[in-house]
């Protein structure tokens, strides 16, 4: 058995037209898997998708939007119609809307709720189905160091990266017996178009975290690509339910 090999694999990834999505899509597609880029932006998705056909895989834009329920379960399906089979599901759709809980509305809690761990928990559902007739599954989903501490602009964003892990552990639980293995992967800080916005409204920012980071570096999306294709693949087959950091040692730095 080839440990890392994709050939014959097939990979939907939310959020995969850019940022960390991107990258991980980049890196199963260099390791032989097709992939589904699912996202609102559908020029960013063709550009996409042409960046993956060039490494020699199939590759498609699925549009949707992840707070609805519908057209979630429609992403599911046109990648299973589309590409004939799935076996990886990357949950990497995600946002923050960076306020104080005093002065957090209700309504923006759920989007942020809906956008990070509701649609996760709606794809995967959606998912066993097609990946249990694959003989299984792979399904990776993207937490942050939100799931481990706490921030005073982080309320709703980080009960979503905090449902992640447990959700990912009860899913693992689950599904464990019909080959199906759940995990997250938790980011440190990088350089995406998520948090080019916190460096600018936040000021000290970018310093703060070169300071706390071991690695003396903010990540790149690239970081990324090796966890991906580990999840992926043949490698992990008897790794499931963890929450993996790809921080360059911000979590573990006092
Ligand atoms: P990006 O802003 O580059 O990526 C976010 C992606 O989510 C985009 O592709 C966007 O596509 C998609 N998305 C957002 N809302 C929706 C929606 N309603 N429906 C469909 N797609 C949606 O940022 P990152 O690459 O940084 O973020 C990717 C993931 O990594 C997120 O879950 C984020 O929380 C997480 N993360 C990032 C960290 C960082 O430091 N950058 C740290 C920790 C976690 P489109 O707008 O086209 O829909």
């Amino acid at each position: 058995m080839k440990l890392f090999d994709l050939s014959g694999k097939v990979a939907l990834v939310t959020g995969g037209n850019g940022g960390i999505g991107l990258a991980m899509a980049e890196a199963m597609a260099g390791a032989g898997a097709d992939i589904a880029v699912a996202a609102r932006n559908a020029e960013k998705g063709r550009a996409a998708v042409d960046k993956l056909t060039a490494l020699g895989v199939k590759a498609d834009f699925i549009p949707v939007d992840v707070t609805d329920e519908a057209s979630i379960k429609a992403m599911v399906a046109a990648a299973v119609d589309g590409f004939g089979r799935l076996d990886i599901l990357v949950n990497n759709a995600g946002t923050n809307i960076r306020k104080r809980p005093e002065a957090l509305s209700v309504a923006e809690w759920h989007q942020v709720i809906d956008t990070n761990l509701t649609s996760a928990f709606i794809a995967s559902q959606a998912a066993y189905a097609p990946m249990c007739a694959a003989g299984g599954g792979k399904v990776i989903n993207i937490g942050s160091m939100m799931s481990l501490f706490g921030g005073p602009f982080h309320t709703a964003y980080g009960a979503s990266k905090g449902g992640i892990v447990q959700m990912t552990r009860s899913m693992a639980c689950a599904w464990a017996a019909d080959n199906i293995q759940v995990n997250a992967v938790l980011p440190g800080w990088i350089d995406t178009e998520l948090t080019r916005l916190a460096r600018q409204d936040i000021e000290g920012l970018h310093e703060r975290i070169l300071d706390r980071t071991p690695a003396d570096r903010w990540g790149v999306p690239e970081d990324h690509a090796g966890v991906a294709v580990f999840l992926a693949s043949a490698a992990s087959n008897f790794v499931t339910g963890t929450a993996i950091p790809i921080d360059g040692g911000f979590s573990i730095q006092i």
